[in-house]
C-alpha cells in the first residue's frame, strides 16, 4: 500500500533530534514563551526573509490575530479565494468581518487578479490570499491593487512554506503572513503551531499583546486577547525541522518533477512557470472522473485525499453567509481534483508506481 500521509514516516528521520529537545525543555523548566520560541521565531523570520516572526498557537490564530491587530470596523469585507480551506473564511468570520469570495484562475487554483476588482467595495478593507496547494499566488498584480486602493495584505501561507514569487518568499509581500505548522504541512510539528511574519514592528506589538491575552506587561491588559501561544516543546520540534525545510520542499519538488513529466495528459496536472518556485504541499491533478479513479487507486493499493471535496459556500457551517452563492469554479475544482502522494517519506520509486497504475486508467 502507498499511503498519501504518514506522519510517524514523515519525522522519522527527526526522532532522535526530537528526543534530546524534549528531554532538554522538560528538565528546562520553562514550557511557555521561552527560548525555544523566541530563537524558532529569528530563525523563521530570517528563512523566509521578513523582519520578525511571532510563534502563535495555529495557523486559524496566525490569520485571526493578524485581521483583529488592524482594528477594522466590524462588518468590514475582506477579499478572499473561493475554493480555499474553509480556514481562511472561518478567520475572516471569527475576527467580525465580512468574507467577500472571489473566483480562483483555473490553472493556478489561485485567487484571479482579474476579478478583484470588481469586487471592491467601499467596506473593502484587505485581501486575504492564499497561496494554495504550494504555489504563491501572482504578489505583482496583488500588491498593484493593494496600494492602488489602499487595502491590507493578508497572507495565508499555511500551506506555501519557502514558496516564492519572483524570488521573493511568501509571507513577505503584505502586512502579514500567517502560517501554519499543523503536522502535515511542508514545515510541521508534533501538534498545532503557528506564526506570523511581519515588517511592520508597530502591527508585531499589536499581534504579541493579541496572542498573551492582550497584555504587555504581565498582569496588564491593554487590549482584549486571546490565549494563543506557541509553545516551547513544539518550537524545538520546529527548529529542529526548518534546518530541513529546503530539503523537505526539493524533495517534494523532485517527486512532482516525476509526475509531471511522466502522468499521461489526460490529467490536467498542476502547471510550471519561471516567475513561480512551488513546494508542493499538495500535488493535484483534475479529471471528469475523479470519484472513479480514486476507487481505482485505492483498489491498486494507492491512498489519495481530496483537497477539497466540499466547496466553502456549499459548507453548513456558512448558512446565512455565503449561501445562495455562485462559484462555478470552485465548485469544479472540488468536484475534479484529486491529490497525489506527495510526502518527504515517499521514494521515486513510489512515484513511479503511482504513475504507471494512474496511466492505465
Ligand atoms: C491548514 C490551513 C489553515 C489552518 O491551519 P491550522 O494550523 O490547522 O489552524 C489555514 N489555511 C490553509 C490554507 C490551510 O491549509
Amino acid at each position: 500500500m502507498i499511503d498519501y500521509e504518514n506522519l510517524g514516516k514523515l519525522n522519522q528521520p527527526f526522532f532522535k533530534e526530537f528526543e534530546e529537545s524534549f528531554h532538554k525543555t522538560l528538565t528546562g523548566g520553562w514550557y511557555v514563551l521561552g527560548k525555544n520560541v523566541e530563537t524558532f521565531e529569528n530563525e523563521f523570520a530570517s528563512f523566509t526573509g521578513s523582519k520578525y516572526c511571532l510563534g502563535v498557537a495555529s495557523g486559524l490564530d496566525a490569520l485571526i490575530l493578524s485581521l483583529k491587530a488592524f482594528n477594522f470596523q466590524s462588518g468590514d469585507e475582506v477579499i478572499v479565494p473561493s475554493n480555499t480551506y474553509i480556514a481562511s473564511i472561518i478567520a475572516i468570520i471569527h475576527a467580525g468581518l465580512k468574507p467577500v469570495l472571489v473566483e480562483p484562475n483555473i490553472d493556478t487554483y489561485n485567487i484571479d487578479p482579474l476579478k478583484i476588482e470588481e469586487k471592491i467595495t467601499s467596506k473593502t478593507k484587505a485581501i486575504l490570499v492564499v497561496h494554495l496547494y504550494g504555489k504563491s499566488c501572482e504578489m505583482d498584480k496583488i500588491t498593484a491593487i493593494c496600494k492602488k486602493h489602499q487595502l491590507k495584505l493578508v497572507e495565508d501561507c499555511a500551506q506555501s512554506h519557502g514558496a516564492k514569487f519572483k524570488d521573493k518568499q511568501t509571507g513577505t509581500f503584505g502586512e502579514f503572513g500567517c502560517f501554519s505548522y499543523y503536522p502535515t504541512k511542508n514545515l510541521g510539528a508534533i501538534g498545532d503551531a503557528g506564526s506570523i511574519t511581519t515588517y511592520d514592528i508597530e502591527l508585531l506589538e499589536k499581534v504579541k499583546m493579541l496572542r498573551n491575552y492582550g497584555s504587555k506587561v504581565k498582569y496588564v491588559n491593554d487590549v482584549v486577547g486571546y490565549n494563543s501561544r506557541l509553545d516551547e516543546i513544539q518550537a524545538g520540534f520546529l527548529s529542529i525541522k526548518l534546518k530541513k525545510l529546503n530539503d523537505i520542499n526539493q524533495h517534494k519538488r523532485k517527486l512532482a518533477s516525476i509526475y509531471l513529466s511522466n502522468l499521461k495528459s489526460d490529467f490536467i496536472k498542476p502547471i510550471v512557470h519561471p516567475d513561480y518556485f512551488d513546494v508542493y504541499h499538495i500535488f493535484n491533478i483534475r479529471h471528469e472522473k475523479r470519484d472513479e479513479l480514486r476507487d481505482y487507486l485505492l483498489k491498486n493499493e494507492i491512498k489519495t485525499e481530496i483537497h477539497y471535496p466540499i466547496a466553502p459556500h456549499k459548507q453548513l457551517a456558512m448558512r446565512g453567509i455565503l449561501d445562495n452563492q455562485n462559484y462555478p469554479l470552485s465548485e469544479e475544482i472540488h468536484q475534479t481534483t484529486l491529490s497525489l502522494p506527495i510526502s518527504y517519506f515517499h521514494t521515486e520509486d513510489d512515484i513511479n508506481k503511482v504513475i504507471d497504475v494512474m496511466n492505465k486508467f
